[in-house]
């Protein structure tokens, strides 16, 4: 990974909700300038145009469950195929069950690619309700926020396991300040700190 901010990259951040990778995700996606691609935020745009997709899956994301694993691969296959993508990509939020990861694995197989990392950031419970209470989304009400910590530990946890096991695992402790975290994550990918400042969101 010396090289990464010259040669793009291909990652995927993975962490329970609240536990920061999308400020996270933003500021290390910049310094490898490759595009950030985050499909809650795609699924929330589609929800606001008022899309088929959107109608599809309005329901769905305010209840904290998962959109189906079919749907999700359009979503993310018609992603990646843009210009944009072809230098590399940070993932958030994608994949969210083994299905995804293995459709991933597929797509970007068929490219051609690898994935070079999936950064895990990682945060205690407590810690992730009190985060998202604060940051009062429409779809960040406690009940919302437990159900979607519970589909996170059924679902996506076991990507963790996936994932380490093809050596692409490397963990980040995100319970520390925004900063630190940074850091630590620009010290993963051997780039320097210089764009670490200006992240204070939780997610
Ligand atoms: P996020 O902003 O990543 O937490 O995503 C918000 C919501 O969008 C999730 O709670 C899901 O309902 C839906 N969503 C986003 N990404 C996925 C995915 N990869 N698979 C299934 N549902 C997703």
């Amino acid at each position: 990974m010396a090289d990464a901010a010259s040669q793009g990259a291909r990652v995927v951040l993975l962490g329970p909700p609240g536990a920061g990778k999308g400020t996270q995700g933003k500021v290390l996606c910049e310094r490898l300038g490759v595009p950030s691609i985050s499909t809650g935020d795609m699924l929330r745009e589609a929800v606001t145009e008022g899309s088929e997709l959107g109608n599809k899956v309005q329901g769905i994301m305010a209840s904290g469950a998962l959109v189906d694993d079919a749907t999700m691969a359009d979503v993310v296959r018609d992603r990646l195929a843009k210009p944009d993508a072809r230098r590399g990509f940070l993932l958030d939020g994608y994949p969210r069950t083994l299905p995804q990861a293995e459709t991933l694995a597929g797509i970007l197989r068929d490219a051609g690619q690898d994935l070079d990392a999936v950064l895990l950031v990682d945060v205690p419970e407590d810690e992730l309700v009190r985060r998202t209470l604060l940051r009062g989304r429409e779809d960040d009400q406690e009940t919302v926020i437990r159900e979607r910590l519970r589909v996170y530990r059924e679902k996506t946890a076991p990507l963790i396991g996936y994932y380490s096991e093809r050596g692409l695992l490397r963990e980040i402790d995100g319970n520390r300040p925004v900063e630190e975290v940074t850091a630590r994550m620009f010290d993963l990918f051997g780039v320097g700190a210089a764009e670490a400042a200006g992240a204070t969101e939780a997610d």
